[in-house]
């Protein structure tokens, strides 16, 4: 069983100090590695599919997140508001109000539609002290978030899209779905009162699941304050479910936004607001992804892609010739020479790197490598660079295989 607040320190991903607050990580440099290609990695998914990025600030004032119904339900997960002049500002709990004005300040006709808007952004959440640790219960969020802005005869599309996205993220992460939730509201008043809109926002996610062949369950109480949503749920080692990915149509934030797009017959007309998120938010995603591959993260992702062992110090120009040319392909490449400790201690400390790299006086001599994976497969002397160009194309394509005979 892997604990990722024990793997980050020991692969020195991540850390927190007590100066900082709790709930507060940072990224150490290797961490930032793998934060970064994750990052550039959704990105890069969502602008092949049809995404558009913005930027947004982290701040808003309180009046925002009282037109969207955060205040009135959602203030107990927010920090209380800073005073600024006559003013309160508000570190925001989520990015749809800031999404929804950035729609609002243009007008849109429906030829325009669907319009998908995305940005990985900060977001904050006053979780209690007792209950933050690592990177799954945090203070600061970095979120992936998109908001399809739509008609309503769009919006099942999109949702449908959305979920192939989270499938085709997950299949070049190496992790697995557990479980499709149908997250309904409960009982209480956490939840806002328009029973025609949880309705119609319910029967198009149950048309979104049974259209795409999954089982789900509906399960109540773990519905967003505004609507329902499909929640994508992954397990850890221990069996522990949590929810990485959502989808969520919804219908009360662009009333209370008053949204609108230009209709074939040139009158106003309320666009739907698909909600959905890929990965999460990038903390959670990585604490997954450090428990499911106990730290030996897809090759693409991981902070070191080979590990260069010269067996001894005759070999280190080749060793270092070797790194460079890594570099130059956008390789992450290590030089581990043998200052660092015997050829065997140095295999063991690059254990969870992806490929190792022997440099012995036979290699050097006729720029061959006989490179290991970290599967422990040994393969067949091959030359330099037919191994890197094998790497780079396997990297490229986002592949889980460290290898394909
Ligand atoms: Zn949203």
């Amino acid at each position: 069983m892997h604990d990722h607040r024990k793997l980050g320190r020991e692969l020195d991903l991540f850390d927190t100090d007590p100066l900082m607050g709790a709930g507060l990580p940072y990224w150490l440099p290797d961490g930032a590695v793998v934060r970064h290609t994750l990052e550039e990695y959704v990105r890069e998914a969502e602008r092949r599919a049809g995404y558009r990025h913005v930027y947004s600030p982290v701040l808003g004032k309180r009046e925002l997140y009282e037109i969207s119904g955060h205040w009135s339900h959602y203030s107990e997960d927010m920090f209380p508001p800073m005073r600024l002049g006559g003013e309160q500002v508000v570190l925001r709990p989520s990015l749809c109000p800031h999404h929804a004005l950035i729609y609002r300040s243009r007008a849109h006709s429906y030829r325009e539609l669907p319009l998908r808007m995305a940005e990985l952004g900060g977001m904050y959440r006053a979780e209690l002290s007792g209950v933050l640790g690592g990177l799954t219960r945090v203070r600061a969020i970095q979120l992936n978030d998109a908001h399809i802005f739509c008609t309503p005869d769009q919006a099942v599309d999109e949702a449908r899209a959305a979920l192939e996205l989270i499938r085709q993220a997950y299949r070049a992460l190496g992790i697995e779905d557990a479980r499709y939730r149908l997250s309904l509201p409960g009982a209480g008043g956490k939840y806002v009162a328009d029973p025609a809109l949880w309705q119609r926002a319910t029967a198009l996610l149950a048309e979104v699941l049974d259209g795409s062949g999954v089982p789900y369950e509906a399960v109540e109480g773990e519905a967003a304050f505004y609507g329902p949503k499909i929640d994508v749920q992954v397990a850890d080692s221990a069996g522990r479910e949590s929810t990485l990915s959502t989808v969520q149509i919804d219908f009360h934030q662009p009333a209370r936004f008053d949204l609108h797009y230009i209709g074939p017959d040139g009158a106003k007309h309320r666009p739907v607001m698909v909600h959905r998120s890929v990965i999460g938010s990038v903390e959670r995603a990585v604490a997954h992804l450090i428990e499911r591959h106990g730290g030996a993260l897809p090759a693409w992702l991981a902070p070191t892609q080979i590990a260069v062992l010269p067996v001894s110090e005759a070999e280190l120009p080749q060793a270092a010739d070797l790194v460079r040319r890594c570099v130059e392909r956008g390789l992450r490449a290590e030089l581990a020479g043998p200052e660092q400790g015997s050829l065997g201690a140095r295999i063991r400390s690059a254990r969870l790197v992806p490929y190792q790299v022997v440099i012995g006086a036979k290699e050097a001599a006729a720029d061959l490598l006989a490179p290991r994976l970290r599967s422990g497969q040994r393969l067949d002397a091959l030359p330099a660079n037919r191994f890197l160009t094998r790497v780079e194309a396997l990297v490229g394509a986002h592949s889980t295989d460290l290898w394909d005979a």
